[in-house]
Formats: structure tokens, C-alpha cells, sequence
């Protein structure tokens, strides 16, 4: 099978020329590249992890490359007569200088590895025997973790930084694989991750050996052997309290039937670097079996660990497995999907006990082959937009301030340069309900005179954030932040301002779509002032 630089998924007829999909090399089943994903907003830990070493080691094969080189990678397809220019080894493999055989596993085996040196710094063997991971598609894991993690970590005050790069993180990745491939793309990405890595076959973890010494992350990554009956995710085995995720590619096939049958397709020989062994693409259950297994062991973990993930082959999975989370009463969970070309698709399920809400962009993606009923509910809402010329952004920010201000919050913090707040509650103080009751309070209040003999905080004082410890705002009901975001136009239109509601912790997503409805008519409030702030459009 015969590939210019824009081949794709391996499995078509001989000759046919395809775009790269990022997985030629693997025939897991349905495959995909990646949309980049977009992490507008990420938070700072407050709390560091249970570390496996100590993570400040300064080893960065990727040098200063950062978040945005990253995110932009793989947007546009590898160009194999460039990437030949660069590499002699890969141009050996090339026809007429920019063909590569899709269908020689030798051929694909050399993408893997000059991509991984050429745009991540690292160096790995690989046996011809076992997974040869095509790079653009794990990279795509990655990517999402990044913003899931940066996205739900906990944030009681606005105006941090993007992303807290010393952030120390811990990882699992079950069933590393020979290449082990996802620990060393997360170290390189970010310098304070470290993992725990897992695998059952004993030839694929003496090659991860070989790749962990080879790329000198041995003070970061941890490579644990296991067996097939051990629980997959060991926390108690290897002394950890708590971690921050766990990820796995699991094996899709259910028997080697399965796997057989789809490589005889695919015209490759079976148990070649293209189509895996057995041992790595076969369990009981297939991948929904494995991730079941997950799904059972996190019931008990719980929030030991942040963010339970899985890649998975197929979409029919993602609905089996959500389902069955959602018979366990887990409502905190993200949907991705992994796109590298055009046809091509992954799907990744991520799930967590804890109250922290992922961005949207972590949470639902924004692919249409997943249906809306299998999205959790939206953490953003546009709750205004005014055409950038006809708003004042001063007032704007003294409306949002003002609003929350007239509220009950258990804390409230606006940062006036990123123009954000960030607010937590524990009940809707902005309902009717509550201001009724508020009314009747302060009204018997002044009959008694209470506040004039000692009640340090009338009720219409609200509390100012450090009344409050971290302990009590991170266990809230309710986070949210209000933004104003403006977006200014390339070309002739004109920009706009908007307020953007974020929905950062807490899991009653009504109690989100309620504050919105207030947020907006505040804001359309504010615009009716006389001296307001110019025209909702
Ligand atoms: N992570 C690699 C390999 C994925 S293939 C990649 O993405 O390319 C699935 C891997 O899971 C194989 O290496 C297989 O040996 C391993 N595996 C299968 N059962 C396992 C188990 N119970 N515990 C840990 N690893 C397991």
C-alpha cells in the first residue's frame, strides 16, 4: 500500500493513496487523527500529588518547546519529503522521496520513531513483534489530558495563570506497551508529570525498560510489571495515596478470531508491528470488558485518583460505557474525540469523583458523530455579547461586579487585569426563594434591632473570601467564574465583548443554569441604566 505525504489509515487497497492518519500502523479498529484541542482557561493545584520521585529532575528532551508547539503539531499533516530532508534513516524508507508503504511494517515503524525523535526529542527501540503506536494519535491522548487536568484542578481565586507548569502530577498508564509511548510524551510535555506504568507481557516491558533508560526519565517514570488476574490500577500495591489520572489504550479484540480476521483484511501478516500480538490486543470483554474493570475498581478508589480515562476504538463502546456509569451514579465525566485525517476517529471517556468541572472544550469536544445525549452538560455559557464599539468594558466589569456583590456568596474574588471573578456558594442566593426569605429576615432583623447589638455580618454583607477557609470552598456546592472575553476580528467585522460563565465545581448542573439565567438578566439590567453600557445584540 503505497502513501505520498498525505496517506491515511492503513486498510485500504494496495496503491491507494490516502491522507496520514496518524495511525497507519495500527489496525485497532476505527481509527482517527486529532482536532488540537483548544484550553482556554486552566487552573493551579493547591495540593501536591503522591509523587513516585522526585519529578524537579531537569530533563526536557523537547527543550522550551511549549503548550501552544504542542497543541499545533500534528494540525497539519507530516510532510514526508521534509521529514526525509531530516532524517536519513526515514528518507530511506521513502519512494521517489516522498512515498512511504503503509503496508511495510518496517516503513511504519521508522515514522514512529522519527517522528518521536524529530518532534518530542525522544529516542525508542521497538521490537517487530509488538504495537507500533502511530504518534499523531497518542499525541492526541495527551493533548486532552493536559486540558482536562489543567482545566479541574482546584481554583478558589481568579486571575491565576493559565496552566501551573510546576504543577506536580501523577499518572498511570495501563499497559505501557513496548514503546511506552504515553509516559514518555507526557514527561516531555510537561517536566513535573511523572507515571506509574503497567504491563503483563514480559517482552513488552523489557523494551519500555530499554526506552525509560534511553531517554533518562528514570527519576519520573515507574515501570511496574503485572499479571492478567492483579487489579489494574495498583494503589495500594505500590504505597500511593492518591494520583492525579489513570490512562490506558486497551486491548479492543475480544478473541484472536477478531483480531485475525481484521488483519487478513487489512493484508498484513498477523502479530507484525502493524497489527500488535495477541497478548496486546485481546482481552475478555474486549475494550468495554477492560474498561468495566476500570469502571469497578474506581467505584472503590473513588477520589484517589482525579480523572479515570480510556481510549477507545469504537464509538458503540463509548455509549455501552457510559451507560454504565451513569447506572452508577457518576455525573462528572468528559467525552473526547481523537480525529488525525479525515476519516478516521477515537473516542476517549474520562470520568471523576471529585466536584471539579473540565473546560468544554475537555469535557464534550466537538465532534458530531457523538450525539448530544451522550455529552455531559455544558461548564460554559455566553450569557451577553455587544459588538466591542458600543460597550464600555469598565462598566461592564462594574455590572458583573455589582451583580455578585448583591449576592449572598460564600466568597467572591474579581482580578481586575484578567478580568474574572471567581465565586463560590452552597445554595441558589440569587432565586427568588432565597431573596424572599432574605426580606423577611432582614425586615424582623430590624424589628429586633439584632444587628445593632452585635451581629457582626448583616445579612447583606457578603462574606469576603478569606472569612472562608480553602477546605470549605473546595467542598461548595456551587464554583463558577464570570469573564469578560474579548474577541477582536482578523479582517474588516467588528469584534465583541462578552460574558462568559464557567461552571468550576459542584455537580448539580441545574444550579449552573439557573445562576446563568440571573447572570443575563443582570447583565440586560445593566444595559438598561442611563448611564449602562451600550446595546445587547
Ligand atoms: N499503551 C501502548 C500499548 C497499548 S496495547 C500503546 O498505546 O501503544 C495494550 C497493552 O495492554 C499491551 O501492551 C498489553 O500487554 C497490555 N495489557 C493487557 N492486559 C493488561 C493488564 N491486565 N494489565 C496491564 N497491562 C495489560
Amino acid at each position: 500500500m503505497e502513501m505520498d505525504t498525505l496517506g491515511r489509515r492503513p486498510g485500504l487497497e494496495r496503491g491507494t493513496k490516502r491522507k496520514y492518519a496518524g495511525d497507519g500502523p495500527e489496525t485497532r479498529g476505527p481509527e482517527g487523527t486529532t482536532t488540537p484541542y483548544t484550553n482556554r482557561r486552566a487552573q493551579p493545584p493547591t495540593v501536591a500529588r503522591n509523587q513516585i520521585s522526585n519529578a524537579n529532575s531537569t530533563f526536557n528532551p523537547a527543550g522550551s518547546k511549549d503548550d501552544e508547539y504542542y497543541k499545533t503539531l500534528y494540525a497539519k499533516e507530516p510532510d514526508f519529503g521534509l521529514l526525509g530532508q531530516r532524517d536519513p534513516e526515514f528518507k530511506a524508507m521513502l519512494r521517489h522521496g516522498v512515498h512511504l508503504d503503509f503496508a511495510d511494517p518496517a516503513a511504519v515503524m521508522q515514522l514512529t520513531k522519527t517522528l518521536l525523535r524529530l518532534d518530542f526529542g525522544l529516542h525508542v527501540d521497538l521490537p517487530s513483534d509488538r504495537l507500533c503506536p502511530p504518534v499523531p494519535n497518542r499525541h492526541n491522548y495527551i493533548l486532552w489530558l493536559k486540558d482536562l487536568l489543567d482545566s479541574s484542578v482546584p481554583l478558589h481565586h481568579p486571575g491565576a495563570r493559565e496552566h501551573e507548569a510546576t504543577r506536580q502530577v501523577t499518572g498511570l498508564d495501563i499497559g505501557t506497551g513496548a514503546s511506552l509511548i504515553y509516559p514518555l510524551l507526557g514527561c516531555v510535555q510537561r517536566p513535573s508529570w511523572s507515571f506509574i506504568a503497567t504491563d503483563v507481557d514480559a517482552k513488552s516491558l523489557g523494551y519500555a525498560h530499554r526506552n525509560l533508560d534511553r531517554n533518562n526519565l528514570q527519576s519520573r517514570i515507574r515501570i511496574v510489571g503485572r499479571t492478567a488476574a492483579d487489579c489494574l490500577i495498583p494503589l495500594d500495591d505500590l504505597g500511593l495515596g492518591t494520583i492525579d489520572f489513570v490512562m490506558v489504550n486497551p486491548p479492543f479484540y475480544t478473541s484472536k478470531a477478531e483480531l485475525a480476521d481484521l488483519a487478513s483484511r487489512k493484508s498484513r501478516p498477523p502479530n507484525s508491528a502493524c497489527t500488535g500480538a495477541p497478548v496486546e490486543m485481546v482481552c475478555a470483554g474486549g475494550e468495554v470488558g477492560f474498561v468495566r474493570r476500570i469502571i469497578d475498581e474506581s467505584l472503590v478508589l473513588r477520589q484517589r485518583v482525579q480523572w479515570y480515562t480510556s481510549m477507545l476504538g469504537k464509538l458503540s463502546s463509548l455509549e455501552v460505557l457510559l451507560g454504565a456509569l451513569k447506572d452508577h451514579g457518576v455525573t462528572n465525566y468528559a467525552v473526547a474525540t481523537f480525529v488525525q485525517g479525515n476519516k478516521t476517529r477515537r473516542w476517549a471517556v474520562g470520568w471523576s469523583f471529585g466536584n471539579r468541572r473540565p473546560s468544554l472544550s475537555a469535557s464534550r469536544g466537538s465532534d458530531p458523530s457523538v450525539g448530544k445525549n451522550l455529552l455531559p452538560p455544558p461548564t460554559e455559557a455566553t450569557v451577553a455579547t455587544w459588538p466591542i464599539s458600543s460597550i464600555g468594558l469598565q462598566q461592564l466589569g462594574q455590572a458583573i461586579r455589582d451583580a455578585m456583590q448583591a449576592l449572598d456568596l460564600l466568597s467572591w474574588a474579581w482580578n481586575g487585569p484578567s478580568s474574572q471573578g471567581v465565586g463560590f456558594v452552597n445554595n441558589n442566593v440569587w432565586g427568588r426563594a432565597y431573596r424572599r426569605k432574605k426580606a423577611r429576615d432582614i425586615s424582623s432583623t430590624h424589628l429586633t434591632g439584632a444587628d445593632a447589638v452585635g451581629d457582626s455580618r448583616s445579612p447583606l454583607q457578603p462574606k469576603q473570601p478569606e472569612q472562608e477557609s480553602e477546605r470549605d470552598i473546595a467542598q461548595c456546592t456551587f464554583g463558577f467564574s464570570v469573564a469578560i472575553q474579548v474577541s477582536r476580528d482578523a479582517g474588516d467585522g467588528e469584534g465583541k465583548a462578552q460574558v462568559v460563565a464557567r461552571w468550576l465545581q459542584g455537580n448539580d448542573y441545574v444550579l449552573f443554569e439557573s445562576f446563568t439565567g440571573f447572570l443575563r438578566k443582570s447583565m440586560h439590567a445593566a444595559c438598561l441604566d442611563p448611564d449602562g453600557m451600550g446595546s445587547i445584540t
